[in-house]
Order: structure tokens, then C-alpha cells, then sequence
């Protein structure tokens, strides 16, 4: 065993309340133990910051704050001038100058650069870096930032966001004025599961009950709204059985999911649909189930300025900065459309890629327009293919009027101009082959269910009294 001593600045010590102090020790001792782990084997072979892949060990977290009661108890640590050295006792190296936050609700990035001391300049060379990303502009509470400050300088030279056990953002300083980003990706598995459910009431009571979430549904009734008309046609005992597939990192659940497959078995009939390899929905014949996208979110024939480079070398620090739109150079107060149907996810204000707004289309295809003038749309709206969201401009850091449009396919950027985008069309007949062998293999799993589901009936049939 030997002690360590961790420096905790003046300025938190005086300012902040005993609970949040308290609150602030446990961090900074949690994320020291956090550096004690042994580090997690996944794909991620240029994380330079090492920590805690299991950050939700509330046992952990509870068992410390029992231990640190006894020690926030003695007054005498509550009274230091200057900076306050609380002896850890430790059994291995930790890294000191690094500081862990969980986002609570109603922070701000800026109030939290606040709390922790860290210049508005920074934050500004930070909010550059992630014009590409556009990951701070959506922290909520479950997000984590990590610090890492230089010992001596204590100048932040590393931010990282954890969005979830899939999905971190690193930004790190280049030199005095800029940091770069690096996205950090982890596809982990992917667990097929069944939910199965009867239709009593509406199929949005019926289907929250069974275990999907609101944004599901609202997938399902688009994608079966073609065939059937939910409000109408729908009966009491009707079944539905929908196999969706979830995320997991690291034994932990990212939050992320997709839906594989769709069954609704009425009395006469049955209506399907399933997610194909190519990222769009068909029915059991392979004819398309989901709406055809335009490729281009503007009416008239405007000229590409830039267009979409991964590779993109920065002109000087040579560096790769990479541009994950396409620009269509036009005059401000210019019609902008959706290319597809969506629901509305983000209307923001970014100090560099300007007003914004992000629509996401079913699990698969998201799309950001940037640089707007005004937005016409709110969160939370449906958008349908073709309708104006917003009158394109030449806010945040922008060199002239123009759009910047960005087309992502589950994550990740591509080429809006080249990608695969629903068409609307059948699987093509050399992919049908592969196609059924996905059908065969999603309703073997749903007729699992769909017995299961029988079974019950009968067996509550027969019970006395029912
Ligand atoms: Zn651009």
C-alpha cells in the first residue's frame, strides 16, 4: 500500500457546497480507481486515454461513499486555505491531472468549462473540432467528460466525451489554438430478442407494454402504414411479434437498437416487414416498404462547392480533417427540403456549423443540414419527403453562402451524392435468394413467439373463471 495525494484547486474547494465537494472526492477518487483496471480488450487499438469500461458500477460508487462518509465528517479537511491534500490510500500507480464529470440535467457545456476552470477560449478551439461531429451539442445526464490536464501547465490538453460503451469522443489538442477530434466507434454484439404482444386498446399501449420504446413505434406504424392503417384496422387480440436486435460493449448495453422484423397477424391476414442487409425494409415478397429518398434537399440545379472528402487534408497543419458533407454553394434564404421522411431530432445553434438541423429516418439514415438561415421545423416534428425545413444561409464558421448537407448511414458520414438510398424498389432478383434465407430465419423466430402466444390463450381459456 502507499498514499498518493490528489490536488484539488482552491477555487472548487471554497466555491462549492459540502455535498458537491463530497460529490467532486469521489469523482476525482472513482476516476483514480478507474486508472486501476485493468484495461478491457476491444477493437479500439488508438484509445489513448485508458479508463473504466464499466462506468455505471453504482455498487462501486456506494461502497465508496460509505467509505468516505467517515473522512468528510472530520472538519479539519474542510478548512484548508490553499489546496486540499486528501491522502488516498492506493495500491497502484494512478495518473494525476485527470478529472471525470457526469453530466447532470440542465448542464451546459458551458457551465460546465465554468465549474471546472477551463477558458472560454478553449472551449471555442474544442466546439471547432467538433463541427465535425456535432457530439457536445447533445450531452445529457449518463454522458461522462473526462479531463486531462498538462501537471504543470495545467492546460487541458484531452477532452473525452463517452456517449455510450459504443461510442466516445476524443479532442485533443493540436497546438496552442486548435484540437482535432477522433471519433471512437465499437460495434460490439448485436443480440437478436423477441417481443411479443396482444392488441388490447390502441397498438401504442398494447406495444409499450410488450417492451419497445416510443421511437420504435413510431417506426413499426410508418413501416406497416402502407398495408394497414393502424388507428382503423386494427382489432382487439390481434398479435404482433417484432424482433429487434440490441446493442451490448463490454457486457453493457449501449441503448441502441434496431428492428430486424415485424409480424401482425389479424384474424384473416398477416402483415410483415424486414430489414435486409442493404439497410431498407421489404415485405415478405421483397417489394420496398419503405418511402423512396431524394438525393439532393434543394429544388434547383446549384453548383457542388466542396464535396464529401473523409481525407480531407486541413491546408495547414496538413492534417486529415476530413469534410463529411457535400457543400451546394447557394443564395441565403434559399428553400432547403428533407430528402426523405423523418422525424425531427435536432434544431441547434452551433458557434460553427451555424444553425442546424438534424432528421433521422427510421434506425438506419440520419441527415444534417448546416449553416442555416432559419429553421422552419421543431424537434420532434414529422417531416415528409420533399417538405421545407428551413431557408439555407451562411451562419456559424462559414467562408460564404452556401448548404452544407450531410447524409449518415448507421453512424456513420458518406457520400449523399453516391450512397445507396432506398429507391423504393424489390430486392434485386440476384439478392433474392439471400433475402429469403433472412425471412425464413426472422419468422422462425417469430413463430416461436407467435406459439408461445397461442399456448397462453388456450391455457387462460381453459382456467375456471376467465
Ligand atoms: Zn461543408
Amino acid at each position: 500500500m502507499q498514499l498518493r495525494k490528489v490536488y484539488l484547486p482552491k477555487h472548487l474547494t471554497s466555491a462549492l457546497p459540502l455535498p458537491h465537494l463530497c460529490a467532486l472526492l469521489i469523482a476525482v477518487f472513482l476516476l483514480a480507481s478507474a486508472f486501476l483496471m485493468p484495461e478491457t480488450s476491444n477493437d479500439e487499438t488508438s484509445v489513448s486515454v485508458k479508463m473504466n469500461e464499466d462506468p455505471h458500477d453504482f455498487a462501486q460508487e456506494i461502497r465508496l461513499d460509505a467509505e468516505f462518509s467517515d473522512i468528510f465528517h472530520d472538519e479539519n479537511l474542510l478548512t484548508f486555505e490553499h489546496e486540499i491534500a486528501l491522502d488516498v490510500v492506493e495500491t497502484v500507480e494512478e495518473e494525476p491531472g485527470i478529472v471525470r464529470y457526469s453530466i447532470e440535467a440542465g448542464d451546459t457545456l458551458s457551465s460546465i468549462f465554468d465549474k471546472f476552470e477551463i477558458g472560454q477560449t478553449i472551449m471555442y478551439q474544442i466546439l471547432a473540432a467538433d463541427e465535425q461531429v456535432l457530439a457536445l451539442d447533445i450531452i445529457r445526464p449518463g454522458h461522462h467528460l473526462t479531463f486531462r490536464k498538462d501537471l504543470e501547465t495545467s492546460d487541458l490538453l484531452e477532452m473525452e466525451l463517452f456517449i455510450h460503451a459504443g461510442n466516445r469522443v476524443i479532442y485533443r489538442r493540436v497546438d496552442e489554438t486548435m484540437f482535432e477530434f477522433e471519433e471512437l466507434i465499437n460495434p460490439g454484439v448485436w443480440e437478436q430478442e423477441i417481443i411479443a404482444g396482444e392488441i388490447y386498446g390502441s397498438f401504442y399501449v398494447s406495444a409499450i407494454r410488450a417492451g419497445l420504446t416510443k421511437s420504435e413505434i413510431l417506426e413499426v406504424n410508418k413501416l406497416m402504414g402502407e398495408q394497414i392503417d393502424f388507428n382503423r384496422q386494427i382489432q382487439a387480440g390481434d398479435r404482433f411479434q417484432i424482433v429487434r436486435s440490441s446493442q451490448r460493449v463490454n457486457d453493457e448495453h449501449t441503448g441502441q437498437s434496431t428492428i430486424e422484423g415485424i409480424r401482425l397477424q389479424q384474424n384473416r391476414s398477416t402483415y410483415t416487414a424486414f430489414l435486409f442487409e442493404d439497410g431498407n425494409y421489404y415485405d415478405a415478397k421483397g417489394e420496398s416498404l419503405t418511402r423512396a429518398f431524394r438525393r439532393i434537399p434543394h429544388d434547383q440545379n446549384f453548383r457542388i462547392s466542396s464535396p464529401f472528402n473523409p481525407t480531407r487534408l486541413h491546408p495547414v497543419t496538413r492534417r486529415v480533417a476530413p469534410h463529411n458533407g457535400t457543400d451546394f454553394a447557394m443564395p441565403i434564404g434559399t428553400p432547403v427540403v428533407s430528402i426523405g421522411d423523418g422525424v425531427v431530432t435536432r434544431v441547434e445553434n452551433h458557434p460553427f456549423a451555424g444553425k442546424y438541423i438534424e432528421i433521422q429516418h427510421g434506425s438506419t439514415y440520419k441527415t444534417r443540414y448546416l449553416h442555416l438561415n432559419r429553421q422552419l421545423v421543431k424537434r420532434g416534428d414529422t417531416v415528409k419527403r420533399g417538405q421545407r425545413i428551413a431557408l439555407s444561409g451562411n451562419t456559424g464558421r462559414s467562408t460564404g453562402p452556401h448548404l452544407h448537407f450531410e447524409l449518415h448511414v448507421n453512424g456513420r458520414p458518406v457520400n449523399p451524392m453516391t450512397a445507396n438510398l432506398p429507391m423504393a424498389l424489390s430486392v434485386p432478383r440476384e439478392q433474392l435468394a439471400k433475402f429469403n434465407q433472412r425471412v425464413e430465419q426472422l419468422v422462425s423466430v417469430m413463430e416461436v413467439a407467435s406459439q408461445e402466444q397461442i399456448a397462453m390463450r388456450s391455457q387462460n381459456a381453459n382456467q375456471p373463471g376467465s
